[in-house]
């Protein structure tokens, strides 16, 4: 196994930014749709895939600053890589990473094909959401197929004829002298946008278009785990393309709510809880919030403020793995300001208790 670093060319310290531009240009190199039927860089490809992964990956990365290939494979990570180029695709372009980079997928994948535009729009996400992974359901609005021509593009009946501009061919050529000699120089035909043909009679409803604007229910579920900034993809559920092309994509980002309770660290959770003085002293149990609910929480006797406890696999499930984070208790003592008489007169009198302590004249000097 090749080295994470050398097979993106860069170094350890490099910022995630770097990181991001160098496999961005190992993965272009190698791409499977600009190198058909090459195997050895289909192994390129797959090998910078998994070393941008790791790297790209905060935690992953220190695991394997610290330990190498064994500190990735320890780590329940899956070592033996992407099987296969699906995997990297939709690793990639589905879940990952921010903006822009989707497209780059997407847009190299399909540049042999037209379709449709691809639409993006980022949906709020609440803790709860993304513990339970939660089922949504959103309005888009986007281009459907015209229903008066059936997205035809001709007024009821006609028929699409071949383009003169092109002859049908959707391309124009023209020959151009050089440097170098003369050259061919493809462009996609204007005439009929590069599809080879034009409607003779346009529909009135979509000008020709076949296209209409709609809106559109889309219904998903949120990946359990999943954190801001990532993004998933519905295939086929953005808009549809000229000429009965195939749709583009829709891009849904996710943007973290703030919990009024929780904070998030990866994939533990972090909440206050208050204790009495008394339960401080002598112990005691306690009710903490959790995602799922109220639990009782046994609390040791003689904690002190700050100090966590920790409550295994109460935290957030892991993005695409059955593990789950931690919901670590942070223990504060409540100090009340309205208090009675009596336990003014109680609290005096632990007062001097304490002075008499030596214990406690170590601290207070
Ligand atoms: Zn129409
Ligand atoms: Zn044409």
């Amino acid at each position: 196994m090749n080295d994470f670093y050398d097979i993106l060319g860069v170094s350890k310290d490099s910022s995630q930014g770097d990181i991001k531009k160098a496999y961005r240009k190992v993965a272009m190199k190698y791409h499977p749709d600009r190198n058909p039927g090459n195997k050895e860089a289909e192994t390129k490809f797959k090998e910078a895939a998994e070393a941008y992964s790791v790297l790209s990956d905060n935690q992953k990365k220190s695991q394997y600053d610290q330990f190498g290939h064994a500190g990735i494979n320890g780590n329940g990570y899956n070592a033996s890589g992407f099987s296969d180029l699906n995997d990297i695709f939709s690793n990639f372009s589905d879940i990952f990473g921010s903006s822009g980079f989707g497209d780059f997928f997407n847009g190299g994948r399909s540049s042999h094909q037209r379709k449709g535009k691809d639409l993006k729009l980022s949906i709020p996400v609440t803790l709860e959401d993304v513990s339970s992974g939660s089922d949504k359901t959103i309005k888009i609005k986007r281009y459907e197929s015209c229903e008066s021509c059936q997205g035809s593009g001709g007024e009821k009946g006609a028929q699409p004829i071949t383009c003169t501009g092109c002859n049908g061919s959707g391309e124009v050529r023209r020959m151009q002298r050089s440097l170098f000699g003369q050259v061919v120089n493809v462009q996609s035909c204007q005439n009929c946008k590069g599809s080879g043909k034009v409607i003779s009679k346009p529909c009135r409803k979509c000008n020709g278009e076949g296209l209409s604007r709609v809106s559109a229910s889309i219904s998903f579920q949120i990946p359990p785990g999943i954190s801001g900034g990532n993004y998933m993809t519905q295939r086929g559920e953005g808009n549809k393309g000229p000429n009965g092309t195939p749709a583009g994509d829709l891009i849904i980002y996710f943007e973290e709510v703030e919990h009024s309770l929780f904070v998030r660290d990866n994939n533990d959770i972090f909440v206050d809880a208050f204790v009495s003085y008394p339960v401080a002293v002598f112990g005691g149990q306690i009710e903490v919030p959790t995602l799922e609910g109220k639990v009782r929480l046994k609390v040791p006797a003689g904690i002190r403020p700050g100090q966590m406890l920790r409550l295994r696999n109460k935290g957030c499930p892991e993005l695409n793995s059955h593990r789950m984070g931690d919901l670590f208790v942070r223990i504060n003592i409540h100090i009340s300001k309205n208090i009675s008489k009596k336990a003014k007169e109680l609290i005096k009198n632990l007062e001097s208790e304490l002075n008499e302590n030596s214990d406690f004249k170590k601290f207070s000097g």
